[in-house]
């Protein structure tokens, strides 16, 4: 509230000028259900078993009803999408209740999505579907578990309303069950959330909004003036660059890398048409439409994160006499994403440190994976299980989706298998340690496409318990657990030309 907002409060679409927020409350929904919740989320939060019981919980999380001190708003932002300045965007379908501070002292911001129509809607309509609502609710936790910095979820409400959305395989307007996912984070600002003043021209908004955003998300930040400005930039690039390497060591593609989804605390944000690599292939998007098949594909995302903070660095030039420290944080991008490759390599590969030749083999590897087609996540868990000492492709028969290419590769990987076993024992690790590290870098387990559309599946028919049993199994996604396995294979041959469907 110590940022100017906009004088109009409630949802009339407009362009707002001056101000980083628009009042406006969550529109009510006929029928909220609690669905979904996330058992630590709410205890962070410290929530009761019998707060989640209790029906004025589903009234609050799907928007009927405020809590004592809430006052929503939604932020304002613009961005770049798809490579092109796209204006004003901002929370067209979020809104914030405010912020909560637990026990423990930790400060979240609580925001629903879905929840309705806000200045910032445009043309659409503030809702989220069902099955769209699921996805980002499962993958936030499932990241978090994975150790990968992202924005978290605490509550899936059913609004026992339909939504309609455009199913083009038949042309009709469908409706869909909507859904509102509350989705938690220390802060929700955006690389957008400055690139709008900037591009307004409104530096005293900028440098505001700047000042605030480090006093409140950047605390441990000394310094002062353009100093402390570049500090923080830097902070942003490294931030940046770890994340990055997390997506690439779990095998998560974004699919919309707009600067307008991308977090200045460094977390994993909006959930669209996100998708996991099952058969290696840097190329591969869940995005469909062609104009983006190239930018945001797997292998892309860390010169993808650099082009957004060179847009950042645009917009925080005003705050700057000189570009130099905006260049220098990007250098350090360069260095946190290289030094970050570099120990992903070594905890990938199990080594204790990985040397320049180690990269080599890395890549050498990768492209091994993607000729022969082979599943990433089955193959780094199994390559644990390969003994350096005399190494064969056994405990990796599992990960291969084609005989043919198997058969074609099979030379090749197990030359690269005696290179790995010859390292492996050159560093003279213990057998036990080394499969110990790998199983903390390589997930036994990460949200397949078509896991979560089976769990999609039978929520839209009403069973929750797909939903329910794959956040279990997504809770500690590097530990084998029993009677699991049908969470840990590679994707069946049915499912493939779904991987790819968009799910926006
Ligand atoms: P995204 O591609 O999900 O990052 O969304 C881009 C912009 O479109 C953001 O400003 C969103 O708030 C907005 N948006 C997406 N879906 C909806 C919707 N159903 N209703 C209103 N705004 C939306
Ligand atoms: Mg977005
Ligand atoms: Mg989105």
């Amino acid at each position: 509230r110590e940022l100017p907002g906009d004088p109009e409060v409630g949802p009339r679409v407009r362009q707002v000028e001056g101000a980083l927020w628009s009042r406006v409350a969550p529109t009510p929904v006929t029928e909220p259900k609690l669905l979904a919740h996330s058992a630590e989320m709410a205890a962070r939060l410290g929530f009761s078993d019998a707060d989640l019981a209790d029906p004025a919980f589903a009234q609050v999380f799907g928007g009927n009803a405020l809590l004592p001190g809430m006052d929503p708003y939604a932020a304002n932002y613009g961005g770049h999408q798809f490579g092109h300045w796209a204006g004003q965007l901002g929370d067209g379908r979020a809104i914030t209740l405010g912020e909560a501070i637990n026990d423990a002292g930790e400060r979240w911001e609580l925001q629903l999505k879905g929840a309705g129509l806000t200045p910032y809607s445009r043309t659409a309509d503030g809702r989220a579907v069902l099955r769209s609502s699921i996805r980002e609710f499962l993958c936030s936790e499932a990241m978090h578990h994975l150790g990968v910095p992202t924005t978290r979820a605490l509550s899936l409400v059913g609004t026992g309303e339909g939504v309609v959305r455009d199913m083009f395989y038949d042309g009709h307007p469908e409706l869909e069950p909507g859904a509102i996912v509350c989705r938690v984070a220390p802060s929700f600002i955006r690389f957008g959330n400055f690139e709008l003043p900037a591009s307004r021209g409104d530096f005293d908004l900028l440098r505001r909004l700047a000042d605030f955003c480090i006093r409140r998300d950047f605390p441990e930040l000394r310094g002062q003036g353009e100093a402390l400005y570049a500090d923080w930039f830097a902070q942003v690039c490294e931030r940046t660059a770890v994340l990055m390497a997390h997506w690439m060591r779990v095998g998560f593609v974004h699919g919309v890398m707009n600067t307008d989804n991308m977090s200045i605390l460094g977390l994993t944000i909006d959930y669209g048409p996100y998708g996991w690599v099952d058969d290696y292939d840097p190329d591969w998007t869940p995005n469909t439409t062609d104009a983006q098949r190239r930018r945001y594909r797997f292998g892309q995302q860390p010169q993808v994160a650099y082009w957004n903070l060179g847009r950042l660095a645009g917009a925080l030039s005003p705050l700057f006499g000189s570009t130099e420290p905006l260049q220098e944080g990007l250098r350090r991008y360069v260095v946190a994403w290289n030094s970050a490759e570099r120990d992903t390599t070594a905890r990938k590969l199990g080594l204790l440190e990985a040397r320049d030749d180690d990269l080599v083999l890395m890549q050498d590897l990768r492209d091994l994976l993607k000729q022969a087609e082979v599943d990433m996540t089955l193959f780094f868990r199994g390559l644990a299980d390969v003994d350096p000492v005399a190494p064969s492709l056994l405990p990796l028969v599992d990960a291969f989706y084609n005989a043919e290419r198997q058969a074609q590769a099979a030379p090749a990987l197990e030359a690269w298998l005696q290179r790995y076993g010859a390292r492996v024992l050159g560093e003279g690790a213990q057998p036990d340690a080394r499969r110990d590290s790998m199983n903390e870098a390589n997930p036994r387990y990460v949200l397949r496409n078509y896991l979560a559309q089976q769990a999609i599946d039978r929520a839209t028919h009403g069973d929750m318990d797909g939903v329910q049993e794959l956040l279990d199994v997504m809770r500690t996604p590097y530990t084998d657990q029993s009677g699991k396995e049908v969470f840990a294979g590679k994707r069946p041959d049915w499912a493939r030309s779904r991987a790819g469907c968009s799910m926006l």
